[in-house]
């Protein structure tokens, strides 16, 4: 039998990594960051002093790179050629260059193969720009929406709880730049699929958001059960 996968986009905010995490945990899934995978090829480039608009090196290094994710404690970790980077690849460096190197079609194509290879192996839950289009367009969708001021909340308590200073103004226009660029970039940009189902997260709660995800993919396999009968 197949495995299952849930894969789950949206805009900036609208809570994805929290929600696609803890559905993984509750479901007993793999979750599968395919930003942090990006990231992880970044600090390597960083590391090995390559440059990041060269896509020909870049591709030869994605080739040879080993990336694994693990689950530790209840808590995801990610290797890189063995190596635990889960911290790492969160700091400035890796934030800075990151949208540089995912940028090259070819170094995605490596990068989606590693994925797709993953999901063969394991029952997930998915998150990224390209995870319900491209990687697993036969994935269960779920494409999380809120409204612009909402996701802009959020950051900033996100933001202020981490003691970074800044005010739910500036998390506006901050959020709203990079709804556009997201939604206007050449390689995979933002795109509702046409077979997600829309989740609009505005009044939910993260437990109301994550019950409910749950809910449509059970839902889902139940009928599809059914329909194979
Ligand atoms: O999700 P996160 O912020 O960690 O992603 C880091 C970067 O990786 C994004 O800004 C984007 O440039 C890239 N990315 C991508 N395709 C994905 C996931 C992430 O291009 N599926």
């Amino acid at each position: 039998m197949g495995k299952k996968v849930i894969a789950i986009d949206g805009p900036a905010g609208a809570g994805k990594s929290t929600t696609a995490k803890l559905v993984a945990r509750k479901l007993g899934f793999l979750y599968l960051d395919t930003g942090a995978m990006y990231r992880a090829l970044t600090l390597k480039a960083l590391e090995c002093g390559l440059d990041v608009n060269d896509e020909k090196e870049l591709k030869k290094l994605a080739q040879k790179s080993v990336i694994s994710f693990e689950n530790k404690n209840g808590q995801n970790r990610i290797r890189l050629d063995g190596r635990d980077v889960t911290e790492r690849i969160r700091e400035p460096d890796v934030d800075r260059n990151v949208s540089y190197v995912s940028m090259h079609k070819g170094v995605r194509a490596i990068l989606v193969a590693m994925q797709k290879r993953i999901g063969e192996e394991n029952d997930l839950v998915a998150e990224g720009r390209d995870t319900t289009t491209v990687v697993f367009p036969h994935a269960f969708k779920i494409y999380l929406d809120a409204d612009l001021t909402e996701r802009a909340k959020r950051r900033f308590l996100e933001l202020k709880e981490k003691g970074i200073k800044t005010t739910l103004e500036e998390q506006i226009k901050e959020i709203s730049k990079r709804d556009k660029l997201d939604r206007e970039r050449e390689a995979s940009p933002l795109l509702q699929d046409k077979d997600a189902v829309v989740l609009d997260t505005t009044h939910l709660t993260i437990e109301q958001q994550v019950d409910r995800v749950i809910q449509l993919f059970l839902e889902k396999v139940k009928s599809s059960d059914l329909k194979g009968r």
